[in-house]
């Protein structure tokens, strides 16, 4: 067997492993590259394997990273299926489409505004490409009680296994023949946490397995409880009351908007939002909320149960306003506080959020929020790291709005959780350690040696071919 790390790799961005079992090229994920618009423009632009000779595709969940390269893939002669839950893939629907429409409203503005740089923003896919890409889907159930596995041909299958990150993300256990021998690996795909509100905790993997690729976007860190960032979210939303500021969100549209909206909801249940209208300003937002309604199946019951009980419907309260046009997006501009935008993209590198930052990130009275884990070179990871200064659209403005981060909220595994996680596999021999900045990947490995000391752990670059006898 044969594994080609094409992303994530030394990043934590355009996951895809390229898996070569006997006859089979098994591609695990296929997603974008995120951050510095003109180096993710030449790795998004062209794939670095030839599409038309990977036998299957496999989709552990909706995010932009993990799905967002599949139009292209399609677009340049994949001719096979995509394995994935159900609830992914209506959830990737809406990211691709999503992905489509603000690669081309970017490029429309910037031509528009003549901003250096817009030869750079032609789209990768169009909404047709991405149609095309839905029609190959293929629904894979999470494994159940009879731990039954879905074959894609006489020679390979799988299994999902709910891996607890957003709605419908799976980690997925490969088996295949070479030269007349099973051979199995497992996948985690990104990994959530236990006790999040909405989406149940991850599932372990039942299986005898001796090799995994696993995660390690916060292989350095114990989070904090989630109860910790909900005191630090009301005391924003406290302050911006009384200085009639506003709080801008840059969120994904999918799992972090849905939970705050979740947790906004029974702050506001409890009067700590008073009359602070909250405009969720993704149009993707009421999309995938549907998408989560009809996948009630695999949420956290006691979520439902919160509201239900009090005649509610989670996520639908007075102050909660979902925007949808463009205009209305723009009448946002001139609306005095107090108020909060939750937006997308989650990174601020593109999308409603880049304008709402611009109007707003220089006036003091006003509070950043942070909610998610941003990459490097990307916009939102420069907030963070505190800069006086940056540059959204090709032009500079100085902050002087408060920069609140809360990584509470993070939807990835911690160290103790990653370790405990492979701790749980059967018959683990070896550990490639994906889905990580180099310094979180390293000190994860130094954390597994000790935990594991049996099991061999690596860190593959981008692009490095491992060879598994
Ligand atoms: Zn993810």
């Amino acid at each position: 067997m044969k594994i080609t790390f094409y992303g994530a790799a030394g990043g934590v961005t355009g996951s895809k492993h390229l898996v070569e079992i006997g006859k089979n090229r098994v591609l695990l994920d296929c997603g974008s590259f995120q951050g510095r618009r003109q180096i993710t423009r030449e790795l998004n632009s062209e794939l670095p394997f030839d599409p038309s000779t990977i036998t299957a595709v496999v989709l552990t969940h909706g995010h932009l990273d993990h799905c967002g390269l599949l139009p292209l893939l399609v677009k340049n002669g994949y001719k096979g299926n995509i394995f994935s839950t159900e609830a992914t893939r209506d959830i990737s629907q809406w990211i691709l489409m999503d992905s489509a429409h603000i690669q081309l409203a970017d490029q429309e503005y910037m031509l528009r505004h003549k901003i250096k740089g817009h030869e750079l923003a032609e789209p990768l896919y169009t909404a047709e490409d991405v149609a095309a890409t839905m029609s190959r889907f293929a629904n894979v159930p999470y494994v159940d009680k009879n731990n039954d596995w879905f074959a894609i041909n006489n020679n390979l299958k799988i299994k999902l296994y709910n891996a607890g990150h957003i709605l419908g993300s799976a980690a997925v256990v490969l088996a295949g023949y070479e030269n007349g021998q099973e051979i199995k690996l497992a996948y985690s795909g990104d990994l959530g946490r236990k006790g999040t509100p909405l989406i149940d905790d991850p599932d372990y993997i039942q299986d005898e397995i001796s090799l995994l690729l696993m995660e390690s976007t916060y292989g350095d860190r114990t989070h904090e409880p989630i109860d910790k960032a909900v005191e630090i979210l009301k005391n924003v939303i406290k302050s911006t009351l009384a200085n009639k500021g506003k709080i801008i969100v840059p969120s994904f549209a999918l799992g972090r908007t849905q939970e705050l909206v979740y947790l906004l909801h029974q702050i506001s249940d409890r009067g700590g939002l008073g009359n602070m209208p909250i405009y969720v300003d993704s149009p993707l937002a009421s999309e995938i909320t549907e998408v989560f309604r009809k996948h009630r199946e695999i949420y956290d019951r006691e979520t439902w149960i919160d509201f239900e009980q009090f005649g509610e419907v989670p996520m639908s309260f007075k102050n909660l306003h979902f925007v949808s046009s463009v205009d209305e997006s723009k009448s946002l501009n001139t609306l005095p506080g107090p108020f909060m935008i939750i937006s997308s993209s989650g990174m601020c590198e593109a999308g409603r959020i880049v304008h709402h930052l611009i109007n707003n990130i220089s006036n003091a009275k006003n509070t950043i929020l942070i909610t998610g884990f941003q990459a490097q070179h990307t916009a939102g990871r420069r907030l963070v790291e505190g800069v006086k200064k940056i540059k959204l659209f090709g032009k500079e403005y100085g902050i002087k709005a408060q920069v609140v981060v809360l990584n509470e909220f993070s939807a990835h595994a911690d160290e103790p959780a990653l370790i405990d996680y492979a701790s749980h596999i059967k018959g683990l021999k070896e550990i490639f350690l994906v889905h990580g900045e180099p310094t979180q990947a390293s000190a994860l490995s130094l954390a597994l040696n000790k935990t594991l000391p049996g099991v061999k752990i690596a860190i593959p670059q981008m692009h490095e071919t491992v060879e598994i006898n």
